[in-house]
């Protein structure tokens, strides 16, 4: 029956050796059952399970039965069997325990599967190894446990291959230093062999190494060892060690075991490797990226982000670039607007990041706008595809360079630019404000407003809201509530000439309102910050500008400050012009007005340089408007110094002009009598000169008139007067010839007092156009004759008059009336004026178609200056009597008139000392 059987069956003594061997162990084992019996158990049972079994015979010779147990039992060609074995005793003949019997079944296949399942729970673990470390070290020395416990080896090792290509322990178990010290460097492989296989040595006392690489070993107490290449990708990168004390049989199960977990291990240690490498520079990357102020992102072929930093994060509106990742992406895209340069839309897919990812490098301005502050980041953006190994897209690299703060710069400037571009262009007020609101809104500002002192009195003359309904609304309030409260920031502006940024004007509300009304208002237009700058030009304040934000707009900055006070500047330049502009054009049409004006008009400026001469100063002074102009008043006027002393100049512009005052002025030589007035501008000062010489002339020679014709009336007067009373009187005996004497004096005084009448009353009738005159053909000569003749009588002794003209002269058209009255004038005046004596000759001469009368005399002459003033009525050069000569100062005008009236002229000549010439030319009869 035990032969038949396919179990394993034996019989031992109570010390295991064996008594029985069934024919199985032919047949399983390869031993010949006889053969076996005598020789111990132990002698076929694998070293590893000897002590179990031993035990277990032991156990069962003391009368215990053992169920099962697994051994390896050694087959004729070496190979290690697996057995369940049953173990039971067998007693004697005595009831003592004779025998040990066991029967053992082959579990090869069911061991083997065990084995299986050891090795791939070993891999899971090593996988599990793998997933876990965090570095490769954690890696190697989890791996390096887990292969002792797979393999059962003694003690292990894993080795690397350093950067030199140098194998070195990375982990062990159970090595000494000097082993290791010994052993390091060794390889059985050269670092570039393909393929290498595993080394086993079963003794190592045999290994097929140098002495002292031998001895190393021995002095170890390695018996045996394996060398587990471990490979990736075909390229050694490693070694993994199995050592054992005793003399081992390398089996190919845990030789496959080793090497799948090597290989599992390099591909491990090459990733982790890889990863910490990656870590490494990741570090150093991010390091960089922290630091750099470009944004960086990485954006994989699906479109997601894989890296930021921070710089990325902030053009984006976030604080981190964990922010920014931790982040929905969709929620993010709708935080803002993304605008091209101009400010255009920009569709998401014309981002370069994106456009990177379809395979095009390239680079763009882009401005995003974070809708909820309205807050605007200007960015160059570059970006490039990464190719992977199968030449697709990988990434899209994304370098986000900040021009915000350079574009700001820049867009200030351009902006300035424009502005004063602007400003320039026009020179009136209103277009200036409408200039300074275009530029103002809405790329400064949301509002503009600009208040300009009218008459000292803060005005506002125009406002600009990016809301045009709010424009409206905006005036209304400003003419409702100036901004006059002190503490208004218009107000501090004013006062302090500074510009004043006002960051939050809700707050400030109440401290520049009127009232709780004006207070409300502020609140219902919303202005979120303000600042306001004086508007001086030339040291003169006239004004103040004032801009304000509106949301979204962001509220002003410091840097907003500084814009401002440059637009001020600008507006205030523009602004002066224009009301210079208007000024000049005010002064223009003043000064046309000048034109007309009879008063000369002079402004002389602060540096007492002519600037203004109208045609009224060249007839005064007799001096063009070229020649005064520019030139210092002192050189145009004679003797400014001296007189404009003596002129009073109004306090100023608004207290009118000064109490004009009336001086003589040298003009040219002729005294001239000028009232003077003078207003103060703030360039200058303005004169306003007015000729009196002529009325003050005719004022003078009334009054002389006046005492002249009372003398000249009163004389004759009292000769008749004498001359008649002396002819009354009765006591007094009168001989014929005094009586005759007497009433000649009567005759003639009566005479000329009628003359005196006579010109008084031909004068006036000269004046008021009632003075007829009736031409015809006349003698001249025989005119002239009777003249003479008639005056001959009267004239004194010392005088002697003569008439000549020639035989064939042409008759005179004339007047023979007024001719003879002419004629008697100026031969009267001829013998008057010469006190001396002298002769009087009148000559009558033919002058082409003019009969010309020349009276000629040798007595007291006429000053040049005053020949042509001879002829006006009153005139006399010797109003005072001083040569004792009366007259009315009305012969030589009722003369000139009388001529003027027959269309002829007089005139005349004399140096001034002695003589004198008049000449009248009438015209010959036709
Ligand atoms: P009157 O009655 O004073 O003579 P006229 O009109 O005839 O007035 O003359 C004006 C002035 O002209 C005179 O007062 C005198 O001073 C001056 N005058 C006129 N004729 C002569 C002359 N022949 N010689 C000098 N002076 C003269």
């Amino acid at each position: 029956m035990l032969d038949r059987s396919h179990d394993l069956i034996t019989v031992m003594d109570r010390v295991g050796t064996i008594v029985y061997a069934s024919p199985a162990w032919g047949s399983l084992l390869g031993w010949d059952p006889d053969a076996v019996v005598g020789s111990p158990v132990l002698d076929f049972v694998h070293p590893d399970d000897a002590e179990g079994t031993s035990a277990a015979i032991g156990r069962v010779a003391a009368g215990d039965s053992i169920d099962a147990i697994t051994l390896r039992l050694r087959a004729n060609d070496g190979r290690w069997i697996s057995f369940d074995s049953t173990t039971t005793p067998l007693p004697g003949s005595h009831g003592e325990v004779a025998y040990v019997f066991a029967t053992a079944r082959d579990v090869t296949e069911r061991e083997e599967l065990r084995e299986r399942v050891r090795e791939v729970d070993a891999l899971y673990r090593v996988a599990d190894a793998v997933g876990r470390a965090t570095s490769l070290n954690e890696l190697l020395d989890e791996s390096i446990d887990t292969l002792l416990e797979a393999t059962g080896a003694d003690r292990a090792a894993v080795l690397l291959l350093d950067d030199d290509n140098v194998m070195r322990f990375r982990a062990w178990r159970g090595l000494s230093d000097e082993y290791r010290a010994g052993t390091e460097g060794h390889s059985p492989w050269a670092p570039d062999e393909v393929d290498p296989q595993p080394v086993l040595v079963g003794d190592a006392s045999h290994a097929d190494v140098d002495e002292r690489l031998g001895n190393v070993i021995r002095r170890e107490g390695i018996a045996s060892l394996a060398f587990i290449p471990l490979v990736h990708g075909d390229r050694l990168v490693g070694k993994f060690m199995l050592y054992h004390d005793e003399l081992h049989e390398w089996g190919d199960s845990e030789v496959r075991l080793a090497g799948t977990i090597a290989n599992h291990l390099a591909s491990a240690a090459i990733r982790t490797k890889a990863r910490a490498a990656l870590r490494d520079s990741r570090e150093l990357l991010e390091m960089i990226m922290r630091t750099v102020d470009e944004g960086v992102i990485v954006q994989a072929a699906e479109g997601g982000i894989v890296y930021a930093n921070d710089g990325a994060a902030r053009v984006i509106g976030f604080e981190t670039a964990a922010d920014f990742l931790a982040a929905d992406p969709r929620e993010v895209l709708n935080r803002f607007e993304i605008l091209d340069e101009d400010g255009n839309p920009l569709a998401a897919d014309q981002l370069p990041g994106r456009r990177a990812l379809r395979g095009e490098s390239s680079e763009r301005v882009v401005r995003y706008r974070v809708l909820e502050t309205g807050a605007e980041r200007w960015s160059f953006v570059r970006a490039n595809p990464v190719y992977g190994d199968t030449g697709s897209v990988e990434f899209a690299i994304t370098v986000i360079h900040d021009i915000t703060t350079t574009r700001a710069r820049a867009e200030r400037v351009r902006f300035l630019a424009r502005a004063s571009e602007l400003l320039n262009e026009t020179l009136e007020i209103e277009s200036t404000l409408g200039a300074l609101a275009d530029v103002a809104v809405p790329a400064f500002a949301g509002h503009v407003t600009v208040d300009l002192y009218d008459d000292g009195v803060l005005r506002c003359v125009g406002a600009r809201h990016v809301d045009p309904v709010k424009t409206e609304l905006m005036i209304r309030l400003r003419r409702k509530y100036p901004p006059t409260v002190p503490e208004h920031p218009v107000q501090r502006a004013l006062r302090s000439g500074e510009a004043q940024l006002v960051p939050d004007v809700q707050a400030e509300a109440e401290s520049m309102a009127h009232d709780e009304e004006h207070v409300q208002a502020i609140h219902e237009l919303g202005n979120t910050s303000g600042i306001v700058v004086p508007l001086t030009a030339r040291g003169r304040t006239f004004g103040a500008i004032t801009f304000g934000t509106v949301p979204p707009q962001l509220p002003f900055t410091e840097p907003d400050l500084e814009v401002a006070v440059e637009l001020g500047r600008r507006a205030s330049a523009a602004l002066d012009n224009a009301l210079l502009y208007r000024e000049v054009g005010a002064r223009a049409h003043a000064a046309k007005a000048l034109e007309f004006v009879l008063d000369g008009v002079v402004l002389v400026d602060s540096d007492g340089i002519v600037r203004l001469w109208n045609p009224g100063a060249a007839r005064v002074f007799r001096v063009k408007a070229q020649k005064a102009l520019g030139r210092p008043v002192e050189d145009v006027i004679a003797d400014w110094n001296t007189l404009s002393e003596r002129i009073t100049t109004a306090p100023d512009p608004t207290a009118g002009a000064s109490r004009p005052e009336t001086l003589p002025v040298d003009v040219k030589g002729s005294e001239r009598w000028l009232s003077i007035s003078a207003v103060p501008f703030p360039g200058g000062t303005v004169y306003a000169f007015c000729d009196h010489t002529e009325e003050r002339a005719v004022d003078q020679l009334k009054s002389d008139f006046v005492s002249t014709v009372s003398h000249e009336l009163r004389t004759p007067l009292a000769a008749i007067y004498g001359a008649a009373l002396t002819l009354q009187r009765d006591d007094v005996r009168l001989e014929e010839s005094q009586r005759t004497g007497l009433l000649d004096v009567i005759s003639s005084e009566a005479d000329r007092l009628a003359r005196i009448v006579n010109q008084i009353l031909w004068a006036s009738r000269l004046d008021s156009g009632q003075m007829g005159v009736a031409i015809e053909s006349c003698d001249a000569a025989k005119l002239a004759h009777q003249v003479v003749h008639a005056l001959r009588a009267l004239a004194p002794a010392g005088v002697e008059l003569t008439c000549e003209a020639p035989d064939a002269l042409p008759p005179v058209a004339a007047d023979p009336d007024k001719l003879r009255q002419v004629l008697t004038n100026l031969v009267d005046n001829a013998v008057k004026y010469s006190p001396d004596g002298g002769s009087v000759r009148i000559s009558l001469s033919l002058s082409g178609s003019r009969i010309r009368f020349r009276i000629d005399d040798q007595g007291l002459g006429i000053p040049p200056a005053e020949q042509s003033r001879i002829f006006e009525k009153f005139f006399r050069l010797d109003p005072n009597l001083t040569r004792g000569v009366g007259g009315t100062g009305l012969g030589l005008y009722i003369s000139r008139e009388l001529v003027l009236r027959m269309h002829g002229r007089i005139w005349v000549l004399s140096d001034g000392r002695r003589g004198s010439t008049f000449t009248v030319e009438l015209p010959v009869a036709s």
